[in-house]
C-alpha cells in the first residue's frame, strides 16, 4: 500500500531517545531523526546515532539522520537566581564580562555584540518577548532602553534583526560538531543562521575535504538569507524555513508569504524544502493539536513542502508519538483528497543535465496519462530520485541503489521510497527482479502499469536516459 508522500522530521530529545519510543515514531511516520546540536554532548548524540543505526538494521528501514548545527546563536548569560524582572523605560546594560546577571546588568555569550550594534538597533530576547533598543555602545558594553519588559531568564536567546553580525556562520563549536557528525556518517547537515551562498560553499568544502557526500540543508532564519535566497537555493541541497528564529528576525506577519515564496522557488528547482517550528506546538502538552495547527501542516503540504518538522513536540513534549501520528494524518488527508499537490510539471531550462530532467518529466507525464502505479528508478547518485520527486507524480517513486548511505539520504525527499539492490545483471533480468521485489512487498500486483527509468547501459551509472512502460505479470 502507498504510504504518505510528504516526509516527517522528528527531533530527538529526552522524550524520544528510548529505543521503543524511536520505533513507535518510525511506525507512526517519522522518516528523519534530527539531532539538535544546540543541546547535548557528543556522547548523548553518539548514543542516539547508534540506536538509529541499530533500529534501521533490525527493521530494514532507512531512517535518515539530520545533524542540526547550532550556528552563531547568541544568548544571555546566567542570571542571579535564574531570572530578574525588567521594566519598560528602564536601562539595561549588556556586557561580555562573565557576570551573574541582575535587572540592571547582564552578560552575553556573543563577544562582538558591542562592536556590531549601533544606536537604534533592536535587541530581542527570548523569542522577542523582551524588546530592547540600543542607546549607546562603548565597544565593550551596550546600554539599552527596555521597550517591552518581562522576566529575563538565564541563557535565553538573543536576536538582532537590524544588526549586521560579524561572527561567521560556522562557529568553532559547529566545526567540532561537524567533524563528529561526518565521522559518524550523518546523511544531512543543517547550517543555522545562513546569510549567503558562501556560507554553504564553505561548509561543502569542509565536507568534501573529509571525503564525504553528506547533503546540506540551509536554514533560512535571517532577513539577509531571505534577500539572498536565489543564490542560497542554488548552492544548497535543501532548504529549511526555520520559522522560530525567522519569525523573530522579520515581522511575524511576513513569515507566511516568505514561506510560500521559498517553497515555490525550491519546487521549481527540485530542491527539497522543509517547513519547521511550532507546527503542532500545543502538542508539547496536549494529546491533540489545535485546529489552527492542523491547518498549518495541511497548508504547508498544499504550499508544496517536501517535509514538515517537529521540534519540542517530539524532543521534550509529553506526546511525541501522538505528534507524529497527528502530522501523518494531516499529510495523508491532503494527499488523499487534493490533487493540486500532484503532477507539477515545471518548465525546465535547456542545459545538458536538464535534458535528463526532461526525460524524467516525460516519465512522470506518461505515468499520469496511463494511470501508472509506480515509477521505478535505478540510481547511483540519487539524481533520478530528486528529479522524479520534483514532478510530484501520483505514481509511487521506487528507487533502487546499492548505496546504503544514499538510501537513507533519500528518505527526506518527497515521495521517494528506497530499496537496496546490488546485483549487476543484464537489464531485462534486473528489471524483472526489482518488480518482483515490489510485488513481494505488496507495493505492486499483477495488472499494475508501471514505468521503469534507468541509465543504459546500467554499468555506466550516468543520469537517466531511458524509460520503459510495462504491466506487472
Ligand atoms: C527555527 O528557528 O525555527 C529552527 C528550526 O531552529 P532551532 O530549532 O535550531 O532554533
Amino acid at each position: 500500500m502507498q504510504s504518505k508522500r510528504a516526509k516527517i522530521i522528528a527531533t530527538l530529545g529526552p522524550a524520544s531517545e528510548k529505543k521503543e519510543v524511536m520505533v513507535k515514531l518510525i511506525e507512526a511516520g517519522a522518516d528523519v531523526f534530527r539531532l539538535n546540536f544546540s543541546h547535548g554532548t557528543h556522547e548523548d548524540h553518539l548514543q542516539r546515532i547508534a540506536m538509529i543505526n541499530e533500529i534501521n538494521d533490525e527493521l530494514g528501514t532507512n531512517v535518515s539522520i539530520l545533524q542540526d548545527l547550532q550556528g552563531p546563536k547568541i544568548r544571555i548569560g546566567k542570571m542571579e537566581n535564574g531570572e530578574a524582572e525588567i521594566q519598560p523605560g528602564q536601562q539595561l546594560i549588556i556586557g561580555t564580562e562573565d557576570i551573574m546577571g541582575t535587572n540592571e546588568r547582564v552578560s552575553t555569550t556573543y563577544k562582538p555584540l558591542a562592536t556590531d550594534v549601533v544606536p537604534g538597533d533592536l535587541i530581542l530576547v527570548d523569542d522577542g518577548k523582551i524588546q530592547l533598543k540600543v542607546v549607546s555602545s562603548d565597544g565593550k558594553e551596550v546600554t539599552t532602553e527596555v521597550v517591552h519588559g518581562g522576566m529575563l531568564k538565564s541563557r535565553k536567546g538573543i536576536n538582532l534583526p537590524n544588526t549586521a553580525i560579524s561572527a561567521p556562520s560556522l562557529t568553532e563549536k559547529d566545526r567540532e560538531d561537524l567533524e563528529f557528525g561526518l565521522e559518524h556518517d550523518v546523511q544531512w547537515v543543517a547550517l543555522s543562521f545562513v546569510r549567503n551562498a558562501k556560507d554553504i560553499t564553505e561548509l561543502r568544502d569542509i565536507i568534501k575535504s573529509k571525503g564525504k557526500t553528506t547533503k546540506i540543508i540551509a536554514k533560512i532564519e535571517k532577513p539577509e538569507a531571505v534577500a539572498e535566497i536565489d543564490g542560497i537555493i542554488e548552492a544548497t541541497d535543501a532548504i529549511m524555513v526555520a520559522r522560530g528564529d525567522l519569525g523573530v528576525e522579520v515581522l511575524m506577519e511576513d513569515v507566511p508569504m516568505i514561506q510560500k515564496r521559498i517553497v515555490s522557488k525550491c519546487n521549481k528547482l527540485g530542491k527539497p524544502v522543509i517547513i519547521a517550528t511550532q507546527m503542532l506546538e500545543s502538542m508539547i502538552e496536549n494529546p491533540r493539536p489545535t485546529r489552527a495547527e492542523a491547518n498549518d501542516v495541511a497548508n504547508s503540504i498544499l504550499d508544496g513542502a517536501d517535509t514538515v518538522m517537529l521540534s519540542a513536540e517530539s524532543a521534550s513534549g509529553s506526546f511525541p508519538v501522538e505528534s507524529v501520528q497527528a502530522m501523518a494524518k494531516c499529510i495523508m488527508s491532503i494527499e488523499d483528497s487534493c490533487s493540486v499537490v500532484f503532477n507539477k510539471f515545471w518548465e525546465d531550462n535547456q542545459s545538458e543535465t536538464a535534458k535528463n530532467d526532461m526525460l524524467v518529466k516525460s516519465a512522470c507525464q506518461l505515468s499520469k496519462s496511463v494511470g501508472a502505479k509506480a515509477i521505478i528508478g535505478m540510481t547511483k547518485s540519487g539524481y533520478t530520485a530528486f528529479s522524479l520527486a520534483k514532478n510530484r507524480p501520483e505514481a509511487g517513486i521506487f528507487i533502487f541503489t546499492s548505496d546504503r548511505q544514499l538510501l537513507k539520504t533519500m528518505n527526506l525527499v518527497w515521495g521517494v521510497t528506497g530499496f537496496y539492490y546490488e546485483e549487476q545483471k543484464p537489464i531485462d533480468e534486473t528489471f524483472d527482479e526489482v518488480v518482483n521485489i515490489l510485488k513481494a512487498k505488496g507495493l505492486m500486483e499483477s495488472g499494475d502499469v508501471y514505468i521503469h527509468t534507468a541509465s543504459m547501459p546500467l554499468h555506466w551509472q550516468a543520469h537517466t536516459n531511458m524509460m520503459k512502460l510495462d504491466v506487472v505479470k
